[in-house]
């Protein structure tokens, strides 16, 4: 008995701090129920560095790595609500780490594609959604500024890393009425701007900017 009392206070501790994540989360001005919901049910523990444990619920970036970090949590709530994700069909993540933020946005879309172009993330990623029971994420190793071609058009893309300008192959592969939400700005600087386009017709996209953010860079090319 007592070899199982561990184990189960470490589950509601980490229910606890979930939570109260969420509630931070919240606070911090997403609004969206179905994307606070979604935060409540992935477990970040599972996509960080098994040392970083104690901090998985904290809002805060976390190193997972070859100079990349996990998303803060609230970064990418922000995202899943700019990009209308609750009930939008079949998402591309440019950029996916560690996976975490993909796993959040499945727990609002039927299809998630994730490009990620460091080989040894992809793995990392990939072992760590199959722990986490994820299966609408799929994952390939490339360069995210050729977008994902055989799956689209999407109805939302999310790159979370970032550049000055869009790659052009990400507004095609973008479905009409499709939102895109990105960090726009000097990469290697402070100052990015989120921003979120809506694809009104064919050769029409508006653009909007949301707030001020602070992104890793969009490389080009791939390595691992
Ligand atoms: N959203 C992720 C974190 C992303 S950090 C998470 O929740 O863990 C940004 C990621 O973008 C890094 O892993 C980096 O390797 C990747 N990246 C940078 N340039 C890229 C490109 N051109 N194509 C694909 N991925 C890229």
């Amino acid at each position: 008995m007592a070899d199982d009392a561990q184990p189960e206070g470490h589950d509601r501790a980490r229910g606890a701090a979930r939570e109260a994540l969420v509630r931070t989360v919240a606070r911090e001005g997403v609004r969206d129920r179905a994307v606070l919901e979604a935060m409540a049910a992935v477990p970040r523990e599972l996509f960080v560095d098994p040392s970083d444990a104690a901090s998985a619920y904290d809002d805060h970036p976390l190193p997972i790595g070859h100079g990349q970090t996990i998303s803060q949590p609230f970064i990418v709530a922000l995202m899943a609500e700019a990009a209308e994700l609750s009930g939008a069909g079949r998402v591309l993540e440019i950029g996916a780490g560690s996976g975490y933020a993909a796993a959040v946005f499945a727990q609002l879309t039927s299809e998630v594609y994730g490009v990620e172009r460091d080989r040894r993330l992809v793995e990392r990623a990939r072992l760590a959604l199959s722990r986490a029971g994820e299966t609408r994420v799929t994952l390939r190793w490339g360069d995210g500024n050729e977008g994902w071609p055989e799956h689209a058009p999407y109805d939302a893309i999310l790159v979370s890393a970032a550049a000055e300008t869009i790659p052009e192959a990400l507004f095609q592969q973008l479905a009409v009425g499709g939102r895109l939400v990105a960090p726009i700005g000097d990469p290697a600087g402070m100052h990015q701007e989120l921003r979120r386009w809506r694809k009104r017709a064919p050769q029409r996209v508006d653009e909007e900017t949301l707030c001020a953010v602070r992104f890793v860079p969009l490389r080009a090319g791939i390595v691992g």
